[in-house]
């Protein structure tokens, strides 16, 4: 298993290093748009890109939460169980989504509470 983890970890810290420059690229271009904000014509197609912008950046940040969480249960050596019952999660999961904090039952069970 350690051997599998830290190739989970590598992918995990590779992730959020591609997050941060994904978010700091949307974070740049929804501030300043050089030649753009002249033309009137341009801004409804600006707000709502702007507000793509905001959408996408929310989702990424929440991704990048999720990826640095999984980081900090490395450290703790608590990575690859489940968040509410413990259990090792799959490794077929944690390739697939590795920063995943629950088995594919509680997820489902979450899931299906909503
Ligand atoms: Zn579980």
């Amino acid at each position: 298993m350690a051997v599998k983890q830290d190739l989970l970890k590598k992918r995990l810290e590779e992730q959020r290093v591609r997050l941060q420059e994904q978010i700091s690229q949307l974070t740049i271009g929804g501030q300043d748009h050089p030649g753009y904000s002249n033309h009137m014509a341009d801004d409804a197609s600006e707000v709502f890109e702007q507000a793509k912008n905001l959408a996408l950046r929310q989702t990424l940040e929440r991704q990048l939460e999720q990826v640095e969480k999984a980081l900090e249960r490395f450290e703790r050596g608590t990575y690859g169980y489940c968040l509410d019952c413990g259990e090792e999660i799959d490794y077929a999961r944690l390739k697939a989504i590795p920063s995943a904090s629950l088995c594919i039952n509680c997820m489902q069970r979450r899931e299906g509470r909503r």
